[in-house]
Order: C-alpha cells, then structure tokens, then sequence
C-alpha cells in the first residue's frame, strides 16, 4: 500500500524533484555520501542551507582553524626564533587583516572544490533549509522564504553541530564569541579568556597567544582535554604553560557580563571555593558543540533522539524511520570530520546494497597545536577500567635524530599493547608532526597488528616515524636509541 502510494506521488512530480539520495547538509559527512552516492549510480541531491558547501568544517572549523594556526606558527617562529638559529630577521610585524584575507581565500578554494565535485558527479546542489515532511518527502525553503517539494526513496540527515553555550552566557559573536567569531577577530585581543579546555579552546588559544593576547583558559575538571590519555594531557599542559598560557583548572564560570566593550567573567574554584573575576577583550566559549537538529521536523516525524540531542540510529544508520538515514555530529560518537566522512561513505554503499562499515576503535583523533597531538585507540585508563591487561612502551622526542636537529624535542610516543597477544590497542602521542604520523597506526590497526610488527618494519631514517618504531621497541624492553 505504501509502496503504490509512494510511486504515485513520484509519478506527479517533475522527475528533476525526485531522486534516489537527498542528503540534508553539505560538510564532509553530507557532500562525502552524496559523492559515493552518485559514484554508486544513484540520482542525488544534497540540501545546504549555508551559502558556501563544507560545512563547518571547511568554514568556520577545521580549515580556517588549521589556516591560522599554520600562519600564526609562522610568525611566532620568525619573530622568538629565528634569530636564535641564525637566520636574522628584524622588524618582524603581523598584518591580521591580510593574515585573515590568506585564511579566508583557503576557505573559498576549498569550498569552490567541492562545488566543482558536486558538478563532476552530477550532484544536484539545493539551496536552501531542508525539512523532513513526509517518509520520501523533502521540503525546501529558499533564501526568499519559497517552498520546494523534492521526494526521494532515501535521506540521509547530515545537519551537523553548532556551538553550545552556558543558559548564563549569551554569544554576541563580538565581545563573547563561539570559534567562530574567534576565527575572525580584526584586532589582537589583549585579554582573551577561553572557557572550556578540549581541542577547539586550546587551538584557538594557540592561535592567539601566538599572535600577542595573553591567553587565559578556564575548566571545570581537573585536567585539560577529557576522555584523553592522561600521561599525553599532562604532558600537553605542562607544555601549553610553559607557552605562557593561563590554566584554571578545577573552576566554574558562574557568569559572564558585558561591559561596554568588554566582559567579566566570574568564576569559583570547586576545590577551594575561592571566587576570582577576570576582565577581558574577547571571551570565548568552547564548551563543546551540539547537534543541529531543530529545522528538521523529527518531532513530527517520530525520528528518536537521545538525552543529548543526538538521532538515534541503528548499526545501519537508520534512524526509526528505516529508508531515513543520520551521519556525522548529529548522531553520537567523537565529532570529527572525518569520522563523518566514513560515515558518509559507508550509508552511501548501505543504501546500494553493499556492506558500508565504519571500525569506531580505529578513529584517529588530532590536535593541531605546536607541539601536536594525536590519539588513537583505548587509553591507559579506559584499559584499567575494563579490567584488560597491557603493556607499554615509551619513547621521547629528545631521543629521535630528526626531532633533535629540527629543535623539536618535546613530547614522546606511547603504545600500549595487550599484554598476552601483543596486538596494538591505543597509541598517545604528543611530539612534533604526530598528526600526520598517527596514519601508520591507524593502517596497522586495522591490520590487527602487533607492537612487534611496527618493531620490525624499517622506517626511515632520519624522521620522527622513527620515535614509533623505538616506542614499540620499547614495548619489548629493547629500545635501541634510549
Ligand atoms: P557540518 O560540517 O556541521 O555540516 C552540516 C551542514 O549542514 C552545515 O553546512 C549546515 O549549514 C547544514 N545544515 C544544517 N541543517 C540544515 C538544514 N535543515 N537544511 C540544509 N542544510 C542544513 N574536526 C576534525 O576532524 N579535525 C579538525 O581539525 C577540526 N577542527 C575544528 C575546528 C573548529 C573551530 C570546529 C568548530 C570544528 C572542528 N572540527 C574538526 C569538527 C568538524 O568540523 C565537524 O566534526 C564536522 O564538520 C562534522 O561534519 P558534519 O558533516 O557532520 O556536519
């Protein structure tokens, strides 16, 4: 009965409306299932109400952040050391204005790339805030406020996340700001207080203490960077301090207040009870993200959701409606690109037929700050939690040729490995290009391999992958150069 009722109403439409996929949302969980999709021969459209394709990602979150931080490096390194290493450089001056033309011209590359995917692949790019109104029924609302009514035999909803906030705390994206305004400031805040220690409050703190603020980050626990392996986060404080930024850990903001053009910030240590108020230029908030879910009519879809907003799916990604399908932030898991990418690509070749699978114990995780930080598989605590017996081998970047002529030498590399089988089941590492080193652990994970296997692979030399291969030595007891 469905069936014939659905084939109808696609007989009525222009077929230009009906498709196979529509995805709702274009950042690297939408576009990347809509381009598998289309690869898989299926007629697809994607749905984006932003006036530029990506989505977070490459507009306001990993590519202008990554931009900045490139660029930010840049400068702090002419002007703190190149002289100390022989190449004199005076009168070293910032231009943000232009810094930030150089970021935003990235972005529009980027953005106009996928674009050009979408093109190459016969992708129907539709403008405008998509809404779930039937089981095949996609509405579209334009800039201008008209309606279009597309049908399809499947959704993907890839609607992603926005910034959270505090009910105390109202985000003008001016004086209190989300990374997104902070990605875009157009003069050196002075004072900049960040409040929420994970990745993006301590990128951005990067960013701008590199550039001149005097930093100052603020977080409710006792540590920075929660669920992380807490020999890498110590580590990563300590070296974060000794950059100059400010830490207070252990502390609740109770309010933020605009003053003029400024803002105060109350805040209470949890342990000692003592109140403090700090003034600042620019305060951020970087407390976390959560779904974007409100433009999608679930309610009246009866599409569940979680206690945190998040759609509900099965081990397909199906969420209560079987032919409705959820990737990336709006779904539960670690909000990373690409991990929604993989997402992305394995509903594409469900909704085909195939076998799409996404392994959640192999999703590398990294932080792009200097020195940078990358993770991967279970932590030392998690392991003692769940009661699984493991080894572990270290090795510093103090010990690694390449690190040391470079005058990279903080940080180490740490594998843990099961103590009976050997088989690798998390790395930390926190050292000097890590981020792009954590994808010889990620392939040899997915092979199941042993910390042995990555003792008896040559790796070149002289590079940082060499700390890998001395850290899984060391698993062993027998590392050469330590
Ligand atoms: P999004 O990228 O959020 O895309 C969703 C899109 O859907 C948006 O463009 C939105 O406009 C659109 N949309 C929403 N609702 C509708 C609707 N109803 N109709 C039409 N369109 C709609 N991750 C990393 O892996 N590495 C990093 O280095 C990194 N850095 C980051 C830095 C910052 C500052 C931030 C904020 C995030 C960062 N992230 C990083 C996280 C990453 O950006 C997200 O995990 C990723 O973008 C999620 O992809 P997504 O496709 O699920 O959603």
């Amino acid at each position: 009965m469905f069936r014939r009722t659905t084939q109808a109403v696609f007989r009525s439409l222009k077929m230009s409306k009906v498709f196979d996929v529509i995805v709702i949302g274009a950042g690297p969980g939408g576009y990347v299932c809509a381009i598998r999709s289309a690869q898989l021969g299926m007629k697809t459209a994607c749905v984006e109400s932003r006036k530029t394709l990506g989505g977070t990602c490459l507009n306001v979150g990993c590519i202008p952040s990554k931009s900045l931080l490139n660029l930010s490096e840049y400068y702090y390194k002419a002007q703190k050391e190149f002289n100390s290493l022989g190449i004199e450089a005076e009168n070293i001056k910032l231009n943000l204005s232009k810094m930030m033309k150089n970021k935003n011209k990235s972005v529009l590359a980027l953005t106009r790339g996928v674009e050009y995917l979408f093109k190459k692949n016969k992708i129907t790019h539709i403008k405008g805030v998509g809404s779930i109104t039937s089981q095949n029924e996609v509405t579209v609302t334009e800039q201008s406020g008209k309606k279009n009514i597309y049908q399809a035999k499947n959704i993907v909803i890839s609607s992603g996340s926005n910034p959270a906030s505090l009910p105390e705390i109202k985000i003008d994206e001016n004086v209190i700001v989300s990374s997104t305004g902070a990605l875009s400031f157009d003069s050196i805040p002075k004072e900049l207080v960040i409040i929420g220690g994970g990745y993006i409050g301590l990128e951005m703190g990067s960013i701008w203490k590199r550039l001149g603020s005097n930093v100052t980050v603020i977080e409710f626990l006792d540590h920075i960077i929660p669920g992380m392996d807490h020999d890498i986060s110590k580590e990563f404080l300590k070296i974060l301090k000794k950059q100059g930024i400010n830490f207070k850990l252990n502390s609740k903001v109770t309010s933020v207040n605009k003053v003029k053009e400024q803002a105060v910030v109350d805040l209470t240590n949890s342990k000692t009870s003592e109140r403090e108020r700090i003034q600042a230029d620019k305060v951020l908030v970087a407390i976390g993200r959560k779904p974007n879910i409100d433009l999608l009519n679930l309610k009246k879809m009866n599409i569940k959701i979680d206690h945190q907003d998040r759609i509900q799916i099965d081990k397909k990604f199906q969420t209560s409606k079987k032919n409705i399908f959820a990737i990336g932030d709006v779904i539960a898991g670690p909000m990373l690109a690409h991990k929604a990418e993989e997402e992305g690509i394995a509903v594409a070749e469900i909704i085909a037929g195939q076998a799409g699978h996404v392994n959640y114990d192999v999703i590398p995780g990294v932080i792009y700050t200097s020195p940078e930080v990358a993770t991967i598989g279970k932590t030392e605590e998690q392991l003692k939690k769940e009661n699984i017996k493991f080894k572990i081998g270290k090795f510093p970047f103090l010990a690694n040729s390449r690190a040391k002529v470079n005058n990279e030498t903080e940080g180490f590399v740490k594998i843990i490995a099961d103590e009976k089988t050997d088989k690798i089941l998390g790395v930390h590492m926190i050292g000097p290009h890590v981020g792009n080193m954590i994808a010889e652990i990620a392939i040899a994970m997915e092979f199941g391999a042993s910390s042995e296997d990555i003792a008896r692979t040559c790796h070149a030399h002289p590079t940082h992958t060499e700390a890998i291969k001395e850290a899984a030595l060391a698993v062993d007891k027998r590392p050469i150069h330590f």
